[in-house]
């Protein structure tokens, strides 16, 4: 068997067709309402206790933090009522025992000494007052009102929310691990780290990722309907959008405004399909989902999100090592004049590491347009430790990441061409000929060349959206999107607070 050959069946494998796409979203729809009959279904679909976007005129000064999959980032953010923000943030990456943590305590306790690094670090007037007020009051409730930040909470995991700032974890997802935070409130874990550190913070909102990009989405566009979708493809993948209070049958337990009668709903699409209905399984599908912390859950996610697509062509790659039959960076492969030794690839190449391929090359795979592939092959060799990969391998390789990539664009159209269909906007008088507005994030729609490109290419071909509805869907980059938009939840919840205090 020659290398083509075998590259060219495991890129079929990958292939998903408009077949596929337009079933995926058929399942997908089905699957949202499902989620809004009742719990724990595979798509959570979790009301968040938002009932409408903002409309640019906000204004204060709030702070957020966002946890991520990788970095968890802390902001002050100033909203100057007129769609436009000033921000000053500050990031640190998770280390990562702490994602795997014995207890919550451990992660959360570093996460409020964050906060005051940033604290006295850019807002040092106004936290050198609440120190010496401090030795005056016994509790953090001890501030004086006006003094205490309110903070949006960021939390970019599945949540059963029981309030504007009142949730409980269900599960972890990506890399993180600590059972006992789960079926714990979150918002409560970190006020309690804030409180021992004395901070004058307030945890006022809970905000999922999404929800952020979506809030921030629509702040930035003022005038407009604002977005009716906010997604992150990043290291995790998942999206939110603005449904009908009439359409939520399933029970809700705290108290909301009524007024919109619409709510922002959380679906947790990163778990569409766990069941495997529809979603394609290839055999590195299958392996990579076993050797994860929680199989069989998060199955969309592990096909379209960056913390998975380089493991899955590293499981590839595995294969085409070890398959006898064909000669695959190897020296007996090379059509260069390379000097190489039997195998190029160093024995502690990340490549026999799971994890060890970041989906980052899958990006340089996809824009290298050189004629030697030279871009990639500079890549496999600083960061995978693959020396010299003749061109024949760089080319079976990049083959095999484009399909991947390919098969995640794809796939993120299901779910957005879903979401849009469920919003009714495209067919709605009012909205006639008007932009649909998506916002998105993370590091795939930021990196990854073309990839919104091939969504736009996928949602023309889904039934009920077609050439002319795909061409008014405007997928824009939500930039900031978890830090303004936490923010301006926290302001809505600043807002509830005084209403019921008044
Ligand atoms: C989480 C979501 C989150 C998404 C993007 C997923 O793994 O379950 O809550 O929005 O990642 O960060
Ligand atoms: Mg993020």
């Amino acid at each position: 068997m020659t290398l083509a050959a075998e590259t060219q069946s495991i890129v079929k494998q990958f292939e998903y067709t408009d077949d596929d796409v337009n079933k995926g979203v058929k399942e997908f729809l089905r699957q949202m309402d499902e989620g809004l009959q009742k719990d724990g279904t595979s798509l959570s679909q979790i009301p968040t206790y938002v009932t409408g976007v903002p409309n640019g005129t906000e204004k204060g000064l709030y702070m957020a933090v966002d946890l991520g999959g990788t970095n968890f980032r802390v902001c002050s953010v100033k909203l100057n009522g007129d769609g436009t923000f000033n921000i000053t943030s500050d990031k640190v990456a998770v280390p990562k025992a702490l994602m795997v943590a014995k207890t919550a305590e451990e992660l959360f306790a570093f996460l409020a000494l964050q906060v005051r690094r940033f604290l006295e670090k850019h807002h040092g007037d106004h936290f050198e007052a609440h120190i010496r007020r401090r030795m005056t009051v016994s509790s953090p409730e001890g501030y004086k009102d006006e003094h205490v930040f309110r903070m949006g909470f960021t939390f970019s995991f599945p949540v059963q929310q029981m309030g504007i700032n009142k949730g409980t974890l269900i599960r972890w997802t990506k890399g993180f691990d600590i059972q006992d935070a789960v079926g714990k409130d979150v918002c409560a874990l970190l006020q309690d780290e804030i409180d021992k550190l004395h901070l004058p913070v307030k945890v006022a909102a809970l905000v999922n990722d999404t929800v952020g990009t979506l809030m921030a989405h629509s702040y930035g566009a003022p005038g407009s309907h604002g977005a009716v979708l906010g997604a992150i493809f990043g290291t995790g993948t998942n999206g939110a959008y603005v449904e009908k209070m009439a359409n939520v049958k399933k029970p809700m337990v705290g108290e909301y405004d009524l007024s919109t009668g619409e709510m922002v709903i959380n679906t947790e699409w990163g778990s569409f399909d766990n069941q495997l209905n529809v979603l394609p399984n290839t055999p590195w599908d299958v392996v990579l989902d076993k050797q994860s912390v929680n199989p069989g859950l998060q199955m969309y996610e592990k096909r379209v999100s960056g913390m998975f697509l380089g493991e899955i062509l590293r499981l590839v790659i595995l294969d085409l090592l070890k398959n006898p039959n064909i000669s695959f960076l190897k020296d007996d492969n090379s059509s260069t004049n390379d000097l190489r030794s039997t195998t190029d690839i160093a024995e502690n190449s990340s490549i026999f590491q799971q994890w060890g391929v970041d989906s980052a090359i899958l990006s340089v795979a996809a824009g290298d347009h050189t004629p030697a592939l030279s871009l990639l092959r500079k890549g496999l060799d600083d960061s995978l430790q693959i020396h010299a990969a003749a061109f024949e391998d760089a080319q079976a390789i990049k083959s095999v990441a484009d399909a991947i990539g390919r098969r995640a664009a794809r796939l993120a159209a299901v779910a957005i061409a879903a979401i849009v269909l469920q919003t009714g906007k495209l067919s709605d008088p009012a909205r006639k000929d008007e932009p649909i507005d998506v916002g998105v994030d993370g590091s795939l729609v930021e990196h990854y060349p073309y990839f919104r490109a091939m969504i736009h290419e996928a949602l023309s071909i889904v039934d009920g959206i077609g050439k002319e509805g795909a061409d008014r869907i405007r997928i824009g980059l939500a930039e900031d999107g978890s830090g303004v938009g936490a923010a301006l939840i926290a302001l809505v919840a600043a807002g509830m607070e005084k209403n019921s205090a008044g």
